[in-house]
This record gives structure tokens, sequence and C-alpha cells, in this order.
């Protein structure tokens, strides 16, 4: 039996190392791979998990959201996301769940015991894993998100489709041109994949930051965004997107096998996954 990631392109994806490192670990006689997959594929890979010749799927960019129409159920974050990862069976239903913000929050706890309640957090991007964060953070009672997006619009809607769920929420907008933080912020994250190429870097202005403020560029290839390679020389802490990767990947493993990992688990992926790119 097998499991697969799914997306285009899908070549670089480190799902099955870490994956493969616990399924073998954990005995369970299965394989998971990378399959490079069109949009009309969608609907008879969720058939074949239903008829149980695969054992469970994540879903990579372009499809998180296309796949949500061959779906029986969506957890209430997809729902609220717009977007899933991880596609499983409970008795004869498919169900999608999206991992990706409870992975970025169980990844910034462990590493540096951030505590996110009644914090300001600052937010570059307004895609797909921009949302996953968000609703994850709102969650968690943050005081305050700014967000700013290169397409105006993106941010402009984001704001309004959280903002449609809870008044209250302080979601403050701002121009990506204007990109100066102020002391009341805790933490940066970069959800954008600006970055993913050599030599590309966001203008912020670090003037005003705080120093105990915490930079997180969700990005883990390369393993050193120019953007955290400055907050890094600056000397605050931060952190890439390996965590979160491996965090977001044991809560999915979670849900197909009922396996909680455990610390050693992470850490020892985590060790492979360095080793490897
Ligand atoms: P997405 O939905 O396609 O969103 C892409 C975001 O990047 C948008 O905000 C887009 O802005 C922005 N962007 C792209 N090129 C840009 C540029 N040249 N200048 C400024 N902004 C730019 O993708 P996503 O799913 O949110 O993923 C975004 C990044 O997060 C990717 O690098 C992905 O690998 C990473 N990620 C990491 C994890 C993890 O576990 N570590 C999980 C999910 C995603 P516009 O709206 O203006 O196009």
């Amino acid at each position: 039996m097998t499991l697969f990631v799914i997306g285009k392109p899908i070549k670089h994806s480190l799902s099955p190392l870490i994956h493969n490192y616990w399924i073998k670990k954990y005995q369970l006689g299965l394989e998971y791979k990378k399959m490079e997959v069109e949009k009309e594929s969608l609907f008879s890979l969720v058939e074949n998990l239903r008829e149980g010749k695969i054992t469970g799927l994540n879903i990579t960019l372009p499809y998180k959201r296309d796949i949500i129409s061959y779906l029986d159920k969506v957890s209430h974050t997809a729902k609220d996301i717009g977007a899933i990862n991880t596609v499983f069976i409970r008795g004869n239903k498919v169900y999608g769940e999206n991992t990706d913000g409870i992975g970025f929050t169980r990844a910034l706890e462990k590493k540096t015991k951030f505590n996110f309640s009644n914090k300001s957090i600052y937010i570059l991007g307004a895609g797909g894993a921009s949302y996953g964060i968000i609703s994850e953070l709102i969650g968690k009672k943050v005081a305050k998100i700014y967000v700013t997006n290169r397409t105006k619009q993106k941010t402009i809607q984001l704001i309004k489709h959280f903002k449609t769920k809870n008044k209250e929420i302080k979601l403050e907008f701002v121009e990506w041109k204007d990109l100066a933080p102020n002391s009341d912020v805790d933490l940066i994250i970069n959800t954008t994949s600006f970055g993913m190429k050599d030599n590309e870097c966001i203008k912020i202005n670090m003037n005003n930051l705080r120093d105990t403020l915490i930079f997180v560029d969700i990005i883990y290839s390369p393993k050193e965004t120019e953007l955290l390679k400055l907050f890094k020389k600056e000397g605050f802490v931060c952190m890439n997107g390996l965590n979160m990767l491996i965090e977001q990947a044991a809560v999915s493993f979670e849900l197909w096998f009922n396996i909680s990992l455990n610390n050693k688990d992470i850490e020892e992926v985590k060790n492979i996954c360095e080793a490897s790119y």
C-alpha cells in the first residue's frame, strides 16, 4: 500500500524522506511516494483512496484548493482556510484537513517557547500558507496581525475573509511598499515564496524593531533566504521553514496512522532532512 504527495511540480518535495523514515521506524510496511499529476487526476486519486487502494494523500501546490470538491468532509480549519494539504479516510468517508497552521505554531513554540497569546504579528504574504497560519494565530488569541502582500487586492481579500467570520479580530492592512514594522511587533513571518531563488530580498526597514523580535521565513529551501540572513545578521532569533514542514507532516502522519510522534521522532527526521540538502 502507498501514500502519495501530489502536486506540480513535485520534484523537490522533502515529504517522502520525512514520512518514509517514520513509516520504517514504526514498521508500517508502506511506502510514501511523490507523484506529479494533472488536475484531471484528482478525482480518480480520491476514488482510489475511497476504495482502499491508497492509504493517504498530501496535497501541495497548485491543487490545495481544487481537491476540496472531491472530498466528503472538510475540517472546520480547512474550510476556514479554503485549502487542504492532507486527505485521509474515516469509515467510508474521505476527509480533508490543513495542517500548515498548526505545524507552524508547534514548530515555533518548540523552538523558541514563544507564547502567541496577546502578541503582535507581522505577516508578509496573502497566499495559501498565510491563510493557514492566520487561522491558527486567531485561535491562539494573538492581539493584532498586520498583513501585507505584493498584490494589494489579495491583502484586502484576506482581511475581509477573516473579518467576515469574526469582526473582533484585529487585522491591519500594510502597504507592500512601506514595510517598516513598529516596536509593538513580536514576530515577523515571511509566508511569500519570494526568496526561493538566490539573491532575492524584500526590503524591510528594521529601525524600529524590538530586540526580542523573532523572524520566521517559512521557506526551507534555500535553508537561509536573503531575508533570514539579514535578520540573523542584526542579531534576531530566526527560524526557517523546515521545523514547520516536519511538524505539519507529523500531524498528517497522526491522521493516517493514529500514531502521535514524539520529539525524538521529529529531531531524527530533522537531522536527516538537514543533511539531505
Ligand atoms: P501561494 O498561495 O502561491 O502564495 C504565494 C505568495 O507569495 C503570495 O503572497 C504572493 O504574492 C507571494 N509572492 C510570490 N512571488 C513574489 C514576489 N516575487 N514578490 C513578492 N511576493 C511574492 O503559495 P503558498 O502556499 O502560500 O506558499 C508560499 C511559500 O510558503 C512557498 O515558498 C512555500 O514553499 C512555503 N510553504 C512552506 C511550508 C512549510 O511547511 N515550511 C508550508 C506551506 C508553504 P502575490 O499575491 O502578489 O502573488
